[in-house]
């Protein structure tokens, strides 16, 4: 499918109709869903209704907006007014919001047609999207691996044509991850700068939502319909938002105007070798634009995981409290008292990864433990904050991989947490401190699969991010391939 420009040019020079478009898409998922399974739900007739809506604009001759028109997949943990919205979770399995997320009233305001409700792991979380309670989604590079995760049905359904751009949450690199396994770009926004109203909470202080695209400038005209202050989420930032892509330009002129600073401690251990050599390639392609790269060090990056995976538990078990039998989603049968009915609803209703969080979170939140482990991450998360500060008074950007690796086989991480944890060592360092960072196709390995270069910005300078990103693109190919069907 073209990218919204093209596609936003035929709607209106009247080449093809919005229901054209939707139909091709709804075409497209039944074709390949058998074999991908990205979405948990498709919203078919909702869509062509949308699709008309849009028709009837352009028959009456009034304007319509980039995003009118264009086929969209919301990932399944915002909320859709009387759309199933399930969290990939058997806890949510007859949830139907009686209300809309800001971001998805803000897709339908803007003419967006969403034509489904993508996969992820259960309640986002996860790093490969098996967590989820209801099905495998495959990469579309190659059917036995992983789309990344959390939001794995996002990226995946995007790869694969089966709508133009998607929606997903990034709480340690859902986002972002993702994108660079599935070859597609993904921005997760500074914290604050799209509405949470309405997205499923795991991890407040890190949750963020953004966009995914197959083009640097798709993505940020989707960041650019989502972002905004919004009364109904506290933690929502009151700024401007710009045109993101106004300052896009072919290159990164003057010569050594914008800085980029490689983070050292990213090129370490477990890094392979086919994605050290991308990222390499990558910088060299940067500078050659125009941007002058420096090596800069971040030597408290590493304490990242530890810091995440104790304060992502901790506040997800506050936020799961919730989901007790009694106020909405799943409520085990057969309890013969209160309690019992407490235990067995969250005992049978959470699968094992998000009962492993709730249990470490409750743990490190307990009397004994609170100084040791909770107060003890959040003062590295100010050591972390502190290393990226000092960063940014020499550089403008910082670059690295966005994984350690490409995407690896389904089953392969599942018995070893710990394994899975691990490949989101760099993209958790942007959540913790707040920052905005992009992922960007740089490269394939030789398997064919596809390797994603990160940018990590200063608080609100998505547009610079942008800016970096397609420059490089521009001056690539890596996005003009697709996988095969
Ligand atoms: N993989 C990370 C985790 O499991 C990140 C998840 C996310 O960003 N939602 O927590």
């Amino acid at each position: 499918m073209a990218s919204i420009r093209e596609l936003h040019k035929q709607l209106v020079n009247k080449e093809r109709s919005a229901v054209e478009i939707t139909q091709a898409a709804l075409d497209r998922i039944q074709a390949l869903e058998p074999k991908l399974h990205s979405f948990l739900c498709v919203t078919a007739q909702k869509a062509l209704q949308q699709a008309q809506e849009v028709d009837a604009k352009i028959a009456n001759g009034e304007e319509i907006g980039l995003l009118a028109g264009i086929p969209i997949g919301i990932k399944d943990n915002m909320c859709t007014k009387g759309i199933l919205t399930t969290c990939a979770s058997r806890m949510l399995e007859n949830f139907v919001p009686p209300y809309e997320s800001t971001v998805t009233q803000k897709l339908a305001d803007a003419g967006a047609v969403m034509v489904g409700k993508t996969n992820l792991d259960e309640f986002a979380m996860g790093g490969s999207t098996e967590n989820s309670a209801y099905q495998l989604t495959a990469n579309p590079w190659d059917l036995s691996r992983v789309p990344g995760g959390s939001s794995g049905g996002s990226a995946a359904a995007v790869a694969a044509d089966e709508c133009v751009v998607a929606i997903g949450s990034d709480t340690g690199g859902s986002i972002r991850q993702p994108a660079s396994f599935c070859g597609i770009v993904g921005m997760k926004p500074t914290y604050g700068l799209v509405s949470r109203y309405g997205l499923v909470a795991f991890a407040s202080s890190l949750d963020q939502i953004g966009p995914f695209g197959r083009t640097v400038e798709d993505a940020a005209i989707l960041l650019g319909a989502i972002a905004g202050y919004d009364p109904k989420d506290s933690t929502s930032l009151k700024v401007e938002i710009p045109d993101y892509t106004a300052s896009f330009k072919p290159d990164l002129k003057p010569r050594g105007k914008l800085k980029i600073g490689v983070i050292k401690e990213t090129f370490g251990e477990g890094l392979d070798s086919v994605v050290e050599q991308a990222v390499t390639k990558a910088l060299d392609q940067l500078q050659d634009l125009g941007a002058e790269i420096h090596v800069i060090s971040c030597p408290r990056f590493r304490y990242g995981l530890s810091s995440y995976y104790i304060i992502a538990p901790s506040e997800a078990s506050a936020n799961l409290a919730r989901y007790d039998g009694v106020k909405y989603g799943y409520r085990a049968p057969d309890a013969d008292n209160l309690l019992s009915m407490y235990t067995r609803t969250r005992a049978t209703g959470f699968g094992a990864e998000v009962k492993r969080r709730i249990m470490i979170g409750t743990y490190v939140l307990s009397a004994g433990y609170y100084d040791a482990y909770y107060l003890k991450a959040q003062k590295v998360r100010t050591l972390i904050k502190q290393d990226f500060e000092k960063a940014f008074e020499t550089v403008d950007v910082l670059a690295c991989p966005t994984a350690p690796t490409t995407a690896f086989k389904a089953g392969e991480k599942t018995t070893d947490p710990l394994s899975m944890y691990l490949v989101d060592l760099m993209t958790i360092p942007a959540n913790l401190a707040g920052l905005p960072g992009i992922s960007v196709p740089c490269g394939f390995d030789q398997n064919g699969l596809p390797i994603g270069l990160q940018l990590i910005g200063k608080v609100l300078r998505e547009d610079q991010l942008f800016q970096v990103a397609h420059a490089y693109e521009r001056s690539t190919t890596w996005h003009l391939r697709t996988p095969e069907d």
